[in-house]
């Protein structure tokens, strides 16, 4: 039997410890935070489960992923359907006819196609697109780039949407049907009762000891001599000290209040697309639960981008040429120099995993580990 040591609570060391202590192996999680769940954690408030790190909705198109988080916890039907707040316009998304109607009064696919092809002629869109800006008007043309992507996007990502990837855009799906669904994928929906349970029930196992407020970089070198084997799922580039440079990161901030208003703005998450508005979303909590909790009070949180320093919270790794270059030569330097060190999950592995990403790639851990 092997010793693990698991660095990091979240859904990537959790499933990880979870599926070794069930095949026997014992192991030791460590977590900086006071809490468990990593960046999933949910808080109850007023008999609200809030999202504490970000508004989080399970989707995925692998059965398999699925059936495996049923195990854990029971899930609601809850489809995402956020709306967009420009300037006071409101408007569906993901972009489909419900918002096409609404931006140019549009009634049938055809009409919608043709819009949008006017206004790209107009635009002078032939190339393939190089940059988000370009991918976003070949996409859906410059009236829904301007409303409802730009402003947006630069505050998220704190540039220039000319000097940003365009795959990030197409994480949207464009669709000629009035179906507000933000996600094309089968599953959908969120745990009843948080997902702080998620994690606490993956980790509940004797072979399991848990350990908070306990930072792998007080005791670094006493934790790679103990002899365990280190499953790493905080920052790849910290773990080196960062001695090839740093990783770049998009941080957040949320700021969270409770409201004595029964309904605060009719929906979990609405989207601040303008460029002056200085946060991206605002989410009211209960409606991820059809409205569950204390009568007269609701929970919400306005998500504030900004950027990353040393000791912020690295929420998004930013996937661009130079960074990947970058965690790649650290994937090389592990590599050579740490046999007993294995990085997963968002940070160690410097992916924008969703959730369903995140079980998958530990899940290939443990088949990598234990051969099954
Ligand atoms: P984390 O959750 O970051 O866990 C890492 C843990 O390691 C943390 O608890 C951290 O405190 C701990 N740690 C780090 N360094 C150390 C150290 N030195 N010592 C001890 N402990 C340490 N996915 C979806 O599928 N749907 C969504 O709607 C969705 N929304 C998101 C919204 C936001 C704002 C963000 C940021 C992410 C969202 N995601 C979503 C992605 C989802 O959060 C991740 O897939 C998942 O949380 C990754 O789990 P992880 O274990 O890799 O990382
Ligand atoms: N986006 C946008 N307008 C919106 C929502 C998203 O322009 O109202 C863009 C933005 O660039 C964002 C990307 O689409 O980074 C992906 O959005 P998603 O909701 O998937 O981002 P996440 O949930 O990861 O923050």
């Amino acid at each position: 039997m092997t010793d693990y040591l698991v660095v990091g609570s979240g859904l990537f060391g959790a499933t990880f410890a979870h599926e070794a202590a069930k095949r026997g192996h014992h192991v030791e999680v460590i977590e900086k935070r006071d809490h468990v769940a990593g960046n999933i954690y949910t808080k109850e408030i007023e008999g609200i489960q809030v999202h504490q790190f970000g508004a989080h909705i399970f989707h995925t198109k692998m059965k398999n992923i699925w059936d495996y988080v049923q195990q854990f916890a029971e899930f609601n039907n809850y489809i995402n359907s956020p709306v967009a707040n420009y300037n006071g316009e409101i408007y569906n998304l993901p972009f489909n006819m419900n918002t096409f109607n609404k931006l140019w009064g549009v009634k049938t696919p055809a009409e919608a196609a043709a819009k949008i092809e006017e206004q790209k002629k107009n635009a002078n869109i032939t190339e393939e697109p190089t940059n988000l800006e370009e991918q976003a008007i070949s996409l859906v043309g410059p009236d829904i780039y301007e409303k409802l992507i730009k402003g947006y996007t630069e505050k998220q990502w704190g540039r220039k949407a000319t000097d940003l990837p365009s795959f990030i855009i197409r994480r949207l799906p464009v669709r000629f049907i009035y179906d507000n669904n933000y996600f094309s994928d089968p599953y959908q929906g969120i745990p009843k009762g948080g997902y702080t349970k998620i994690i606490e029930k993956m980790l509940d196992n004797d072979l399991i000891d848990v350990k908070l407020n306990t930072d792998f970089f007080d005791n670094k070198d006493g934790y790679l001599e103990s002899g365990k084997k280190i499953i790493f799922t905080g920052m790849i580039d910290q773990f080196f000290e960062y001695s090839l440079g740093e990783l770049e990161y998009r941080s957040l901030r949320f700021e969270s209040e409770v409201k004595d208003v029964d309904n605060y703005q009719g929906n979990a998450v609405v989207n601040y697309t303008d460029a002056e508005t200085p946060y991206t979303r605002v989410i009211e909590h209960k409606h991820f639960e059809f409205g569950k909790g204390n009568k007269g009070k609701t929970v919400i949180t306005h998500e504030y981008p900004k950027d990353w320093k040393r000791g912020d919270e690295p929420y998004y790794p930013i996937d661009n040429k130079q960074n990947r270059s970058l965690y790649k030569k650290y994937t090389e330097l592990a590599e050579k120099n740490n046999d007993n060190v294995v990085f997963g999950g968002r940070l160690g592995q410097y992916r924008y995993y969703n959730m369903d990403q995140t079980i998958m790639s530990a899940l290939r851990l443990v088949k990598n580990e234990f051969g099954e």
